[in-house]
């Protein structure tokens, strides 16, 4: 984020060069978040002093309790729940995992599902393993753009499905589905409703009243609190089933002794999201547009990916036709920038990944594919170090390529 040392331009991962965030160009938030440093502080006096057990009788311990639940009330006014309804968990994935478990648990009769074919591996590959164990699960389509048709969704409901769940934004190409208008078909059907909302903190206002879902996801990482530590919100006349049993943390709804830094950690966060909502839709996307605007015009064969409009404002996934995005990557990495392709690497081969693939995009498309997600610590100078140094590297490789 910072310029390189001089001289500088060459980066090894070995133990002796750190990469910190002083001498990289970071384009990679929908990937993880550097943690605010106003959350550092927040959560250090929980690491050093106040390390004890929030459930214990005595007040060195039992005083922690109050500072999870001010957290509580933090998280929750971030999505406008009441605090009973936060469950704060391990990770997003957790939370993904524990929604779909609890809706199968307390339906034992239904056993059909329905989610996008372009959600995170959190639901995804959960989805693969429930069908080996005999669940049906539908996946709705997208278009060109990414978007939904909500009337697959409506097609797609049977009496025996258990649970809708539909993300709130995309994290590889940023796309929004109309969570809203899902929720409300899903109720009038009487089906339950859950969104992978872990991308919206921050960029996008969240209202679970308003939304009128009935389980929610987040995770702290993704807004500028460090990993480890998510949440899942149930609606408090929605049946809970909980899927880690022991003691009786989160009111008996997830055992386990409280990562009190990490809810801590979270609640200031938290705050921070809301009163970066402004930012991250004025001058983070005035950055993203730039950058975008900018390579789509100086770059020939290069297209976006996902709809223009309905999309967060921070994320621009550019396809850059007939090169590969990992050769891209490798020489943004030498420059110390950090950006990500959607291709996930599965022994040493890269498959194309699945959002790409259901958007229609070719294999060989989505494999030429980088994204570049921004956030509220990106600078001017940030996006015009990438102006500078992407259209050599690009036509560099297409040189190669030919
Ligand atoms: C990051 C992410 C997750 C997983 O969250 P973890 O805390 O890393 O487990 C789930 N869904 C989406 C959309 C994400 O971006």
């Amino acid at each position: 984020m910072r310029p390189l040392p001089d001289g500088r331009d060459e980066f090894a991962l070995t133990t002796e060069v750190r990469l910190t965030s002083s001498n990289i160009y970071y384009f990679d938030n929908n990937a993880t978040t550097r943690v605010a440093p106003e959350v550092v502080d927040a959560m250090l006096p929980f690491l050093r002093e106040l390390w004890g057990n929030p459930s214990s009788a005595y007040g060195f311990g039992s005083q922690v309790g109050r500072h999870i639940d001010a957290a509580r009330a933090h998280v929750a006014a971030l999505i406008n729940a009441d605090p009973k309804e936060i469950i704060f968990t391990s990770c997003g994935t957790e939370s993904d995992n524990t929604a779909l478990q609890s809706a199968l648990a307390t339906q034992p009769k239904k056993r059909h599902l329905i989610t996008t074919a372009v959600e995170h591996s959190a639901i995804l590959k959960h989805c693969e393993a429930l069908c080996k164990q005999g669940f049906e699960v539908s996946l709705l389509p997208v278009d060109r753009d990414g978007l939904l048709d909500l009337q697959t969704l409506e097609t797609a409901i049977r009496p025996e499905t258990a649970l809708v769940s539909i993300m709130m934004a995309n994290n590889e190409t940023g796309v929004l589905f109309p969570i809203k208008e899902a929720a409300a078909i899903c109720r009038s059907k009487g089906v339950l409703f859950h969104t992978d909302a872990t991308q919206a903190p921050g960029r996008l206002k969240i209202d679970v009243k308003d939304l009128d879902v009935d389980m929610l996801t987040l995770s702290a990482h993704k807004l500028h609190a460090p990993k480890g530590i998510g949440l899942l919100y149930v609606r408090r006349s929605t049946r809970f089933q909980p899927s880690i049993f022991g003691g009786h943390q989160e009111r008996g709804r997830r055992a386990g002794t409280e990562n009190v830094a990490g809810i801590v950690a979270f609640g200031r966060a938290a705050e921070l999201a809301l009163a970066n909502l402004h930012d991250e839709n004025t001058r983070v996307r005035a950055l993203r547009d730039r950058l975008e605007e900018t390579l789509l015009k100086e770059v020939p064969n290069t297209f976006r990916v996902g709809s223009k409009e309905l999309r967060l404002p921070n994320t621009s996934n550019l396809c850059f036709e007939f090169i590969e995005a990992e050769a891209i990557l490798m020489l943004l990495n030498h420059l110390g920038i950090c950006a990500s392709s959607g291709s996930a690497c599965a022994t040493g081969s890269i498959d194309p990944s699945h959002v790409l693939t259901a958007m229609g995009l070719s294999p060989m498309q989505s494999r030429s594919c980088v994204r570049f997600s921004l956030g509220v610590y990106n600078t001017d100078e940030d996006v015009d170090y990438a102006l500078k140094n992407l259209p050599p590297i690009i036509a560099k490789l297409r040189v190669l390529s030919h």
